[in-house]
């Protein structure tokens, strides 16, 4: 039996590996239905017919961030900004993540800030930056420094800083069972590293317009 289940489990792995080392489809939606099992019900029930299905299709969204380049995304700098040389920050940039711990989404807002040099990139890109990194399985810190760390390598800003605030289900609903906990994490590169000034003043503006 066992040796069963261990030519089995290396066939599975050999058709993984024909495939650049990504399991099938059929087998993504194999593993859900196990799970449904492992968790007390019945994948072959009406309501649960189609889950496994819906559940790889979700993920192929969730986690969509592995098939993309952050370097394409912030691709094209627009260097004619009237000289513009001061602080752009993009603050409030919803996000969604899942923690590489539980699988467990953690949900929260992005600050984004750089001092320009050799030009500006459009604010949406920010937006689209985030969830390169988001959408794969992460911790809050080094989806923290991998945002910071894309913007200094595209822009070559003088300054980069970077500003997570988030609630992580891992910790809310189950484990400590803590609602409402946030967990923030802050990145500077740059003169916002060199200069405390710049680190109070970027933290200024985050919280300036909250009341
Ligand atoms: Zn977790």
């Amino acid at each position: 039996m066992d040796g069963i289940v261990t030519s089995l489990a290396a066939s599975a792995d050999r058709r993984a590996e024909a495939n650049g080392g990504r399991p099938s489809r059929e087998e993504a939606e194999a593993a859900v239905r196990t799970l449904i099992r492992w968790a007390g019900d019945d994948p072959s029930r009406e309501g649960l017919r189609d889950t496994p299905q819906r559940v790889v299709k979700s993920f192929e969204e969730l986690f969509s961030g592995y098939g993309q380049n952050p370097a394409e995304v912030l691709e094209r700098v627009f260097e004619d900004v009237e000289g513009y040389g001061d602080i752009v920050l993009v603050r409030d940039i919803p996000f969604a993540s899942h923690c590489e711990h539980h699988m467990a989404p953690f949900v929260g807002r992005a600050h984004l800030a750089y001092y320009p040099s050799r030009g500006v990139v459009g604010l949406s890109k920010l937006g689209r930056l985030i969830d390169v990194f988001a959408r794969r399985l992460q911790t809050q810190e080094a989806l923290t420094v991998q945002i910071a760390e894309a913007m200094d390598d595209a822009l070559k800003p003088r300054g980069v800083a970077v500003m997570l605030e988030a609630e992580h289900l891992c910790m809310t609903i189950r484990g400590v069972q803590k609602p409402g906990a946030s967990t923030v994490t802050l990145q500077f590169v740059g003169v916002f590293k060199d200069d405390p000034a710049e680190q109070a003043r970027f933290l200024t503006l985050v919280r300036g317009h909250r009341s």
